[in-house]
């Protein structure tokens, strides 16, 4: 560039500062986020956030954590000073959100920033700011607690000025902020001020009330409390349900050690358990909570920590994924009429937790529990016990459908389930009541003791013969494989190529017959009669990047699901098709058998409930 050649020299303190601040303090919101982290660490059990402007004229916060002693105020402005670790061995066991000790010398390097803080053995308050370029110390006003006063963000930095968004969009994001924290303390009270007036106020209390307050409306209510532990490995949290599936993925809340993260891994588990309820387009609306040994996952990634690393990344996949389709299989039986948010959740409720620890308590309600494969405190509000979900229920009824007759294991005689069986009473089991007529060719009316239900037969009808489809081909398979005139070569990333070997079985239990011609080549022998008319090349790319990134299983389970239930869509029994009342009440009883029965495969229900006393209520009975 004909530039001349400088000496190299170190950066000044200031400006080494400004530089991290590039990645510390990306925007408002992550100051809001540090900022944030920083009470929480400090045991805070009440928190004040005040913004203004989006954050980029004040973000002001103040708490009653420990506070900062007098002769430390200055190094905790300092860059690389932190009282949270001292050591590598700490450093790989951290339990504070906080440890890399530049958060607030990064933001102070781009605001004009006052701290002023007590600590319980002070009788008075202190403050530092770095007003003209210096730190000056001088003592202050002030409760026991921290406040940080941040001005005027970036007004030393115009290029990073430029990037900001405008007010209300950087308010957006330090308000996400806000929310994904609130969220996992429960026991700490919030406030959020926008411009001065009070926007959010969250009293401490238990989990799922905060939950409630921070989800989309009607999610905590209807959704599934789970607590799952195998070995290390605990789950908690609230899966909604895939009725209450959105059009973004605007509320989906993943913690690591009580630490929010985006992590690819742990959200391709959770997709993946939603897959075969929902809809492609769909996104589900949860906040899970994994925990497990600080020494199993590495923290220290990324400077703003939304990223992890884990030690056992494919054993957690798995668990994580089992988990959850486990829990989404089970059906959700009999709507039972409680308010869910007013029953206590046991074992879930932080309320204050030690100053010296930050988030130890936290931890320590998902603390792993040794030596239990399942654990299950907490029954779900809906009456099943949590640990139901690692064991779905056996479908114990035989199926009236024969598999044996066609290569894919399924009959054409699949066209709807034959009655072999009629019920004779409706039993406590029998959940969906008895039928009583077909509604328009479309809707199952049956009514039971407590109301009546609407069942949508196509859609029930779909789900069924799914997951029928699905154990047959657990049961037995060998899919109709198609071989092809003149083999098909495929070009193949030579990165993905073993995957072509190392899952020879599976591959020709689907139905496909490769071979690897060379580093970056495979050759297409037969293919599953299926996909006579996909686009090969494009196929076998994505199976094997799937496989490459999820694992044998997971790969060949989510193709063949996809399938499976495009064969069941189409050899559902069709609107119009007139059912004896036999028939409607064998399509009821094979609902209650039937694993995911609450929902289409497209995600949509396939049953409501309406109750004696919401028909009284509308008719304005008894008032
Ligand atoms: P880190 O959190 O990684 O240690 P920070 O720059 O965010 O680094 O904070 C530096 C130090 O200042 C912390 O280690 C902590 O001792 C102290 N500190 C910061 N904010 C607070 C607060 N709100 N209450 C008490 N101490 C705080
Ligand atoms: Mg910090």
């Amino acid at each position: 560039m004909g530039t001349t050649a400088r000496a190299i020299q170190a950066l000044p303190d200031l400006l080494v500062s400004q530089i991290a601040a590039g990645e510390v303090v990306e925007r408002p919101a992550s100051a809001v986020k540090e900022l944030l982290e920083n009470a929480l660490d400090a045991g805070a059990t009440d928190i004040v956030l005040r913004l203004e402007a989006g954050g980029t004229s004040r973000i002001c916060i103040t708490d009653n954590g420990a506070g900062i002693a007098d002769e430390q105020l200055i190094l905790a402005v300092t860059r690389h000073a932190t009282s949270k670790i001292a050591s590598l061995d700490e450093l790989e066991s951290v339990g504070t959100l906080g440890f890399r000790g530049e958060a607030l010398a990064s933001i102070a390097a781009v605001s004009q920033m006052t701290v002023t803080s007590r600590t319980a053995a002070q009788s008075s308050a202190w403050q530092v700011c770095n007003a003209g370029g210096q730190w000056a110390q001088q003592p202050a006003a002030g409760n026991l607690g921290t406040t940080i006063d941040v001005r005027s963000l970036y007004f030393n930095t115009p290029a990073r000025r430029k990037f900001l968004k405008t007010e209300n969009t950087e308010h957006a994001h330090c308000s996400d902020v806000f929310t994904r924290v609130a969220m996992a303390f429960p026991g700490v009270g919030f406030q959020l001020f926008k411009d001065g007036k009070l926007v959010q106020h969250l009293q401490p209390g238990a989990w799922l009330q905060r939950v409630g307050q921070l989800l989309p409306s009607g999610v905590a209510e209807t959704g599934r409390v789970i607590d799952l532990a195998a070995g290390d490995l605990r789950l908690f949290g609230l899966m909604g349900e895939p009725s209450e599936s959105r059009g973004r993925a605007d509320a989906q809340f993943l913690y690591v050690n009580g630490r929010f993260v985006r992590d690819k891994l742990l959200m391709h588990a959770v997709r993946a358990a939603y897959e075969d309820v929902l809809h492609r387009d769909r996104y589900p609306v949860y906040a899970l909570f994994l925990s497990l040994p600080h020494r199993a996952v590495d923290v220290n990634v990324h400077p703003a920590k939304t990223e992890v690393r884990f030690r056992d990344s494919r054993g957690i996949y798995d668990f994580v994924r089992k988990s959850l389709t486990a829990q989404l299989s089970s059906s959700r039986a009999a709507p039972v009429e409680t308010q869910r948010l007013s029953e206590p959740v046991a074992a879930w409720s932080v309320t204050g937790r030690p100053h010296d620890t930050g988030i130890g308590e936290f931890l320590a309600a998902f603390a792993p529990v040794a030596q239990r494969e399942v654990q299950a405190p907490i029954p779900d509000l809906l009456g099943h016990q949590a640990d139901a979900s690692l064991h779905p229920p056996a479908t114990s009824y035989s199926s009236p459908v024969s598999y044996s007759e066609s290569p894919t294991g399924v009959s054409s005689a699949a066209a709807f389930p034959q009655i072999t069986q009629v019920p004779a009473k409706t039993e406590s089991g029998e959940y969906l009541g008895q039928a009583i007529v077909q509604l328009h060719g479309i809707y199952i009316l049956a009514q039971r003791a407590d109301g009546v239900v609407i069942v949508d037969m196509h859609a029930a009808h779909e789900r069924i013969l799914y997951e029928q489809l699905k154990s047959a081909w657990d049961g037995k398979a060998q899919v109709e494989s198609q071989r092809l005139l003149v083999p098909l070569v495929v070009p193949v990333d030579p990165r993905l190529i073993e995957g072509v070997s190392e899952a020879a079985g599976l591959w020709a239990q689907m139905g496909f017959d490769l071979g690897v011609l060379s580093m970056n080549e495979v050759a297409v022998r037969a293919i599953p009669a299926l996909l006579a008319d996909h686009d090969l090349a494009g196929l076998l790319q994505s199976w094997l990047e799937d496989l490459a990134q999820f694992g044998v299983a997971h790969t060949f389970q989510s193709r063949r699901n996809e399938w499976l239930a495009g064969m069941a869509c189409h050899r559902a029994v069709r609107a119009n098709r007139k059912l004896s009342l036999p028939e409607m009440n064998a399509l009821l009883r094979q609902m209650e058998q039937t694993e995911r029965s609450d929902q289409c495969n497209h995600g949509r229900p396939t049953w409501r409930h309406f109750s004696m006393r919401e028909m009284d209520a509308w008719f304005m009975r008894g008032q």
